[in-house]
């Protein structure tokens, strides 16, 4: 096996003892086992989501989710407010469209977040708008919106304000509850630290009314009737025993340890790389970074695609460029699953090594040093 280091905002690297879990034998899911898997999982899940509603746990990829908390509170001709700060609010906006709605697109230039002020006098003009769409995390830009002050805007209109948290659920914290989220969804290989193949969601109060109430057409992912099968501790279709084992893992050693202790530890991660690298020459590219992924900007001399390549085969360290426009130009680093800081370090030394070689002339020893005290001061003071 390669022994790559891999830091891109999803998908992450495993514990070592989810990699076993993945590996058991298999079980049935109609069996108390499963039961018990699946219950404890719902279970802990609310506490992750910082609310009392049901939490679902489904068999598809975070863009499932998303199309999940969608069909289930969308009416075709409903107006939607789509805040597109990135690739993740397009596909979104573009979502919402193709399930009937009216989308208004509000665009955020790349690298900032929404300002709420915004968002509000938009409300106020257009008191038709039904749901209002963002993402916690714009991942293509590693930018965080204000979702909480978004919330308390939104919480006072009829509109629901839906929430995609997939970088940013499980990895710093979002109070659905508290905040008055009315959907959210997160992502099972991105902050819950698995493999791709599961998406967690969740409604309001006021969202359920909307769902009781929904017309739009919708089999695999209606989720007034996987709320019934969940309420006979079953899922909708097959469980995804395998992932559904390891998530139970997961989440039990994030709240062994403390909910505040983890999203510390992965702040801690985006501390020091935002430290690091810009003792070497790497600039944020986010007026409004996120904890939970860095995105840097590349001396212009520099090829982005072709250093990324670079990285990868001859470093074997295993970061996301840029999207669109932004092609060549950043480096995205994930900060979520198994890092070691040790794995901080080696990638330090690998993007310092590698920029000498492109020109620079940074010493390498002195890297080696700072990173060192670094990783002393950030992940030790608490
Ligand atoms: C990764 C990601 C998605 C899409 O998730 P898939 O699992 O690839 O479907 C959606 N939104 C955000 C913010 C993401 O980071």
């Amino acid at each position: 096996m390669s022994n790559s280091i891999l830091l891109t905002p999803g998908p992450v690297q495993l514990h070592p003892e989810v990699e076993k879990i993945l590996g058991l034998p298999m079980i049935h899911h109609r069996t108390p086992q499963f039961d018990e898997i699946l219950n404890s999982c719902l279970k802990n899940l609310k506490k992750i989501f910082c609310t009392t509603q049901p939490v679902f746990a489904l068999t598809s990829t975070g863009t499932g989710g998303m199309e999940c908390l969608l069909i289930n509170t969308l009416n075709k001709d409903d107006q939607v407010l789509a805040i597109i700060s990135g690739k993740f609010g397009e596909r979104w906006a573009t979502m919402a469209e193709s399930f009937g709605g009216q989308v208004l697109r509000h665009n955020v230039p790349w690298g900032e977040s929404v300002n709420p002020k915004d968002i509000e006098s938009i409300l106020n003009k257009n008191p038709e708008i039904k749901i209002v769409l963002c993402q916690a995390c714009e991942t293509s830009t590693a930018t965080s919106h204000p979702i909480e002050e978004l919330s308390k805007i939104i919480s006072k209109t009829s509109a629901l304000f839906l929430v995609d948290a997939i970088t940013a659920l499980g990895a710093y914290p979002i109070m659905m509850d508290e905040w008055k989220i009315d959907g959210l969804v997160g992502g099972s290989q991105k902050a819950f630290m698995l493999p791709t193949g599961m998406s967690f969601v969740s409604f309001s109060e006021k969202a359920w009314v909307q769902i009781k109430k929904n017309k739009n057409t919708k089999f695999y992912f209606n989720i007034e009737n996987e709320y019934a099968a969940n309420k006979k501790g079953e899922t909708l279709f097959s469980s995804n025993v395998t992932i559904l084992r390891a998530l139970d893992f997961v989440l039990k050693d994030i709240l062994k340890k403390g909910l505040d202790k983890h999203f510390q530890e992965i702040k801690n991660r985006a501390l020091y790389t935002q430290r690091i690298s810009s003792d070497l020459g790497l600039t944020l590219y986010s007026k409004s970074p996120s904890t939970s992924v860095t995105a840097l900007k590349l001396p212009t001399t520099i090829d982005g695609v072709k250093f990324r390549d670079q990285l990868e085969k001859k470093y074997s360290l295993i970061v996301m460029g840029g999207q669109d426009h932004l092609k060549g130009q950043i480096l995205r680093l994930g900060h979520m699953g198994y890092i070691p800081t040790n794995q901080l370090h080696e990638s330090t030394l690998k993007l310092a090594a590698l920029l000498n070689e492109n020109g620079f002339n940074f010493n390498l020893e002195a890297i080696e040093n700072k990173s060192k005290d670094y990783i002393k001061e950030i992940f030790t003071c608490q």
